[in-house]
């Protein structure tokens, strides 16, 4: 891994104080009070500001609605988002299923898609998980039935996160159960006007607005598939394998993990307990900030943050959910009875920030997936370890039996 600088130009560094100075009037206090009240992770009026400068769609050529940035300037982008708190979930799900719309939908629909995903008009959310099916998406149950030009689906999505601020959602069908799991998926782009489609809003524990999603015999035209009948899993595997950070890193400008970003709470709470150390007394008159074993446990969090930071791929997902998790409730646990006060409560040290991250925190180990399910990608994809056998699924033998002719159980 290379840590050394990276020199900007001017041209660069100017780019960069633009950047900052455009989020810094976005980011207004009531777009902050908007995403505090709604958990949206999406604010329209910041979403279609940052479309008109390119900025949804950084990488792409200016005449295609990007803003045609070199990869070291989207990275400053990307870094200012992440400084100014931009709610930019239905952002990022857009642009993690664009990479299959691009490969997979029809010229016609493609090229109305790829104005307004730049326009910030056309947005996408992600339709895997049902309510009995989590972790395992190749075991979905939405059903897809063709009848003539069109489809029929029914069943229900959970945890549809942006669906009520999205047009379509990118969903995981099951077009045939008679094949084996993997086999019988077909995925399709699904306007989510579409008659018979309902959307519920569900909050997780930290004020996340998440949906459940309902589909009751609506009818969506051919169209809309991506990819071939049966060929779902396929078309998945773009997007999911961005989700899952494998293949990231290239460049060595890219972002080294999701896990990153579950860093900038934990962040934002460890400077309100520094400032709570600093500033506030105890019965004798001490500062919590007089007390090593009150700096050791500060420097303990200080120090898992930038491990975190530092962790790449896979690896990284897991260890930025886990150091918030174990360093909220560690500042939790140090800034008692203070630090659980809420975001608005009288007294609360950085305005709840630690409470915050501490609800924030529960999350991160579950979505885009578990961190027990991304230890086993660590496994397979870093460690080139076999595929591990669950029951019910195929189970991995060893080339010698197979050679051999050992029957499978
Ligand atoms: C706030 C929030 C937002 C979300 N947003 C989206 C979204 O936009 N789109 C979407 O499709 N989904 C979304 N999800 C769903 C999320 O990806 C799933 O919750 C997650 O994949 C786990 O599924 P599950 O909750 O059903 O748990 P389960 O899969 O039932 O897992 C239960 C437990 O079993 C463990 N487990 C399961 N399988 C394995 C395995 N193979 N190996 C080891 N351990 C295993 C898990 O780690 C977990 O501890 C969101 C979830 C939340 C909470």
């Amino acid at each position: 891994m290379d840590f050394s600088r990276v020199e900007l130009t001017p041209q660069q560094q100017s780019f960069a104080g633009v950047v900052r100075a455009t989020l810094g009037q976005l980011m207004t206090p009531d777009v902050r009070e908007h995403e505090r009240e709604t958990g949206d992770g999406f604010s329209e009026k910041v979403h279609l500001a940052l479309a008109e400068r390119g900025w949804l769609t950084p990488a792409w050529p200016v005449s295609e609605g990007g803003a045609g940035l070199d990869p070291i300037c989207q990275r400053l982008l990307e870094l200012e988002l992440e400084r100014h708190d931009v709610p930019d979930i239905t952002a990022g799900t857009t642009l993690l299923v664009w990479t299959a719309v691009e490969k997979f939908a029809e010229p016609e629909l493609r090229g109305k898609l790829k104005a307004g995903v730049a326009a910030g008009t056309a947005r996408f959310c992600l339709g895997y998980t049902e309510p009995d099916g989590g972790s395992d998406i190749a075991a979905a149950k939405v059903r897809a039935v063709r009848d003539g030009d069109e489809w029929v689906l029914n069943g229900s999505k959970i945890f549809t996160t942006g669906a009520h601020n999205c047009q379509y959602t990118f969903l995981i069908t099951r077009t045939d159960p008679d094949l084996p799991k993997h086999k019988g998926l077909t995925m399709f782009l699904v306007p989510l006007d579409t008659p018979g489609i309902e959307i519920q809003g569900i909050r997780a524990f930290s004020g996340e607005r998440t949906n459940i999603v309902y589909y009751d015999d609506a009818r969506i035209s051919d169209r809309y598939r991506l990819g071939g009948v049966n060929d779902g899993w396929a078309v998945l595997h773009g997007p999911l394998d961005e989700e899952h950070s494998i293949g990231d890193g290239e460049d060595g400008l890219a972002d080294l993990s999701i896990g990153r970003h579950f860093l900038r709470p934990l962040e934002a709470a460890l400077d309100s307990a520094i400032g709570w150390a600093r500033d506030s007394a105890r019965a004798d008159g001490s500062r919590p900030a007089d007390d090593p074993a009150v700096l050791a446990r500060l420097g303990r969090v200080a120090t898992e943050i930038e491990a975190g930071m530092c962790t790449p791929g896979p690896m990284g997902r897991v260890k930025g959910s886990l150091a918030l998790v174990e360093g909220a409730a560690e500042l939790i646990d140090l800034t008692a009875p203070l630090g659980v006060l809420s975001p608005g409560a009288p007294g609360a040290p950085g305005d709840g920030s630690i409470d915050y991250a501490h609800r924030f925190a529960q999350g991160t180990a579950t979505y885009g997936g578990t961190i027990e399910v991304f230890r086993t990608i660590i496994a397979q994809h870093v460690l080139g370890l076999p595929r591990p056998g669950y029951p019910g699924s195929k189970v991995f033998l060893p080339r010698s039996r197979a050679a051999a002719g050992t029957p499978q159980s």
